[in-house]
């Protein structure tokens, strides 16, 4: 019913009601970074309490106050509490066109004319505040319930180029902007809690969220986060910038990462302010980290003050949020795909349908709970949601238009490839094949293991792999580099191959048994040991025998492991059937171990402290720090006084300009190799 046609003791009945379930929300979603609702749910049910509360004629407990006043959620238990100077508040949210002629005119009317407005992205992460005293930071903090946030300080020093210290700020210096993950580490880092059968991340919000507010710092660091700086908070003495996008350029200055360029827009109209949004939800998918709307603020600083700020938000600003993805479409079946450990992962396969511009067919379930707490049922018309951006979500059924003779779906009890029971382990989301002979499991294991990665073998791939595991070629690794001698004759006669394709093959992986110590250590598919890690294992270890007999204690000493990941090690080379792949694979290939690569200590990277920053066109970034360390050079992810070198790749931000601050001899890719190579 319309809250005006309600008596007044209905309205308070239902707020409180409501009151109640927003409060848990708020903290599934800001404390626990998991949420149960999807955020249109979630702002369907906000929009009714707050037209609830306008109608209260005296606002209580349960009213106006409180539900127009409220701000994410309090700080949670574990974390120090910090008290921000001044509040950290939310934003309005628009979502139409009329919506944004209201602010438009609304401006107007205070202010006389529509003044300059910065339009920039809104980031989908979580906001934070990092105090600097005389240019070093004293500490960060998360939003809370905008009055008290949780101490980050220790973890957001882990974010890569995150300054402790800055230049020429104010000598107190309160920033605020948003931490965030790209998408491509959301994507890597799912895949990982997946393959541990851990539980993975609805969206890259709540994987920045869960990363971030960690206990454990080293936690944090292992995520690989990103930061941007978009507003000020306590600063004194006063500032001396006197417009938003001047904020933009001296925090940049300052060396904080700010927005990239191109990504912000001065607008003057309506229709300027039309067009920016209309633009960045249009390229919205080329954007590497999620955005969920655009935010215009009014530029000039004096008059952001004159217009000053309702409980929750300012009124110099608003957000104008991107439509939700959504679409119905129907579940064709429930089935189950089987990971390389062995995770058994329940994907929906679906009637294809188009979501913000996507064809999607098939989306994942997660895992047991989330079936069983959605009821999502084969047969079922779901909603599917890309909110998230990355990936395709089942966030709801509509239950009216399920089929009479519907079921439950039943998880099975067996592994559909080799029939073991599957297992659960206490506190983990995931069913496991626990079988070390399962055939579903060693094919997709062998998909790893030639993978680019690891042991990279040309012109084979995934399908090859499916084909000779059906004949019976493949069973274990190990049987790739016997494929010649053993299967030659018949692979030359196979459809679409021929003498010359096999001999090629057969070359490629005769390559492949030369192998880095690194590749080989990631290529053991190590739980939560990915390329980065392989390449510090190979360093301290040099060679695999000693790096099979390592304690937790020397693997702990290692900066950058961390508990948890030095128990999987431990264990992996403990298990039996591990360290027999292990032996299987010795005696086919050859490790080069970094130790007895002498390094030329006369190289002009030798002991020197690196930094990479920008984009490379010919080495990734992870390829040319591991090609630094081979030469004896240490990488580091910030710049300071004690930085020998930057190596400047295109589109280098703020590092660039604190080398050049601090007159740190500067380099592009093209020297770096011409130095490493030399003829
Ligand atoms: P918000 O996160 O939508 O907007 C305000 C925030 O935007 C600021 O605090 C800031 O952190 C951030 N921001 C990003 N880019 C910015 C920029 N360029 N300039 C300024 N600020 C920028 O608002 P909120 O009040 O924190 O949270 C509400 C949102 O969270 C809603 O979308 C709601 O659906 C969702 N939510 C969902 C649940 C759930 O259970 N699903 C629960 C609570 C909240």
């Amino acid at each position: 019913m319309p809250p005006d046609r309600m008596a007044q003791s209905e309205i308070k009945l239902e707020l409180k009601e409501l009151t109640k379930k927003l409060d848990r929300y708020d903290i599934e979603y800001y404390q626990n970074a998991a949420p149960s609702v999807t955020d249109a749910e979630y702002d369907e049910l906000k929009d009714r309490a707050l037209a609830l509360a306008e109608k209260l004629s005296a606002p209580d407990l349960f009213g106006r106050s409180s539900i127009e006043g409220k701000v994410g959620a309090a700080a949670a238990r574990g974390f120090r509490k910090i008290g921000h100077p001044e509040p950290m508040l939310s934003l309005e949210k628009i979502h139409t066109d009329g919506e944004l002629r209201d602010f438009t005119a609304t401006l107007e009317k205070e202010l006389g004319r529509l003044p300059e407005l910065v339009a920039d992205l809104k980031i989908d992460g979580l906001s934070f505040a990092a105090l600097y005293e005389n240019g070093s930071l004293k500490y960060a903090a998360t939003r809370g319930d905008g009055r008290v946030g949780e101490d980050i300080t220790e973890n957001i020093k882990t974010i890569s180029g995150f300054p402790v210290s800055v230049n020429g700020a104010p000598a107190t210096t309160e920033v605020r902007g948003e931490v965030y993950m790209m998408k491509d580490e959301f994507l890597k880092l799912n895949r990982e809690l997946g393959e541990r059968g851990e539980k993975t991340f609805a969206n890259p919000r709540n994987a920045a969220a869960g990363s971030l507010r960690q206990l454990d710092p080293e936690i944090t660091r292992s995520r690989r986060l990103a930061y941007t700086v978009y507003t000020w908070g306590n600063v004194e003495p006063a500032p001396e910038w006197s417009t938003q996008a001047g904020f933009y350029g001296r925090a940049a200055e300052m060396g904080f990462s700010t927005w990239p360029s191109g990504f912000t827009r001065i607008c003057r109209s309506y229709d300027d302010l039309l067009a920016y949004f209309k633009y960045i939800e249009a390229v919205r998918h080329e954007i590497p980290f999620d955005i969920d709307g655009v935010v215009y603020k009014v530029n000039d600083i004096a008059l952001q003050k004159k217009l000053g700020s309702i409980a929750r938000a300012p009124k110099w600003a608003v957000a104008h949020k991107f439509p939700p993805q959504r679409a119905i479409t129907l579940v064709r079946a429930i089935v189950l795909q089987i990971g390389r450990t062995g995770v058994m992962t329940p994907v929906a396969e679906l009637d294809p349908v188009g979501v913000g511009g996507v064809m999607v067919a098939r989306a994942t379930l997660h895992n047991e709970d989330y079936i069983r707490t959605r009821d999502i049922r084969p047969g079922d018309m779901v909603y599917i949601e890309r909110a998230g951006d990355v990936i395709p979500q089942v966030v709801g059924v509509i239950v009216e238009k399920r089929p009479h003779d519907s079921r439950p779906f039943e998880f099975p009890e067996r592994c559909p490839a080799c029939g073991a029971g599957l297992e659960r382990k206490e506190g983990e989301a995931a069913l496991k094949c626990p079988n070390p002979d399962c055939p579903a499991v060693l094919r997709e294991y062998m998909k790893y293991f030639i993978s680019r990665d690891a042991f990279n073998i040309d012109g084979m791939g995934d399908a090859l792999v499916e084909l000779f595991a059906d004949k019976g070629w493949l069973g274990t690794p190990a049987d790739i580099f016997k494929l010649e001698k053993s299967h030659g004759a018949q692979i030359e006669q196979l459809d679409g191959f021929g003498s010359k394709s096999a001999a090629n093959l057969f070359a490629s992986i005769e390559k492949s048994r030369d192998i880095s110590l690194d590749k080989f250590i990631y290529a053991l598919g190590i739980s939560g040991v990915g390329s980065a890690t392989s390449i510090l294992l190979a360093d301290k270890f040099g060679d695999i025998g000693a790096l099979m007999g390592a304690t937790i204690g020397s693997l702990l000493s290692i900066h950058g492991i961390g508990e948890i990941m030095a128990r999987d090690i431990v264990a992996y080379f403990a298990n039996p059937e591990k360290s027999a792949l292990v032996e299987s694979l010795l005696p086919q290939v050859r490790i080069k171990n970094p130790e007895l690569e002498k390094i030329d200590e006369s190289n002009p990277f030798f002991g020197k402290t690196v930094v990479f920053t920008g984009t490379m066109s010919r080495l990734g970034r992870r390829e040319a720090e591991a090609k630094a360390r081979s030469m004896g050079a240490s990488p580091a992810s910030s710049v300071s006084k004690k930085t020998d070198i930057v190596i400047a790749g295109a589109e280098a931000g703020s590092k660039l300009e604190t080398a050049k601050k601090f007159g740190v001899k500067i380099i592009d890719e093209d020297e770096f190799l011409a130095l490493a190579n030399p003829e």
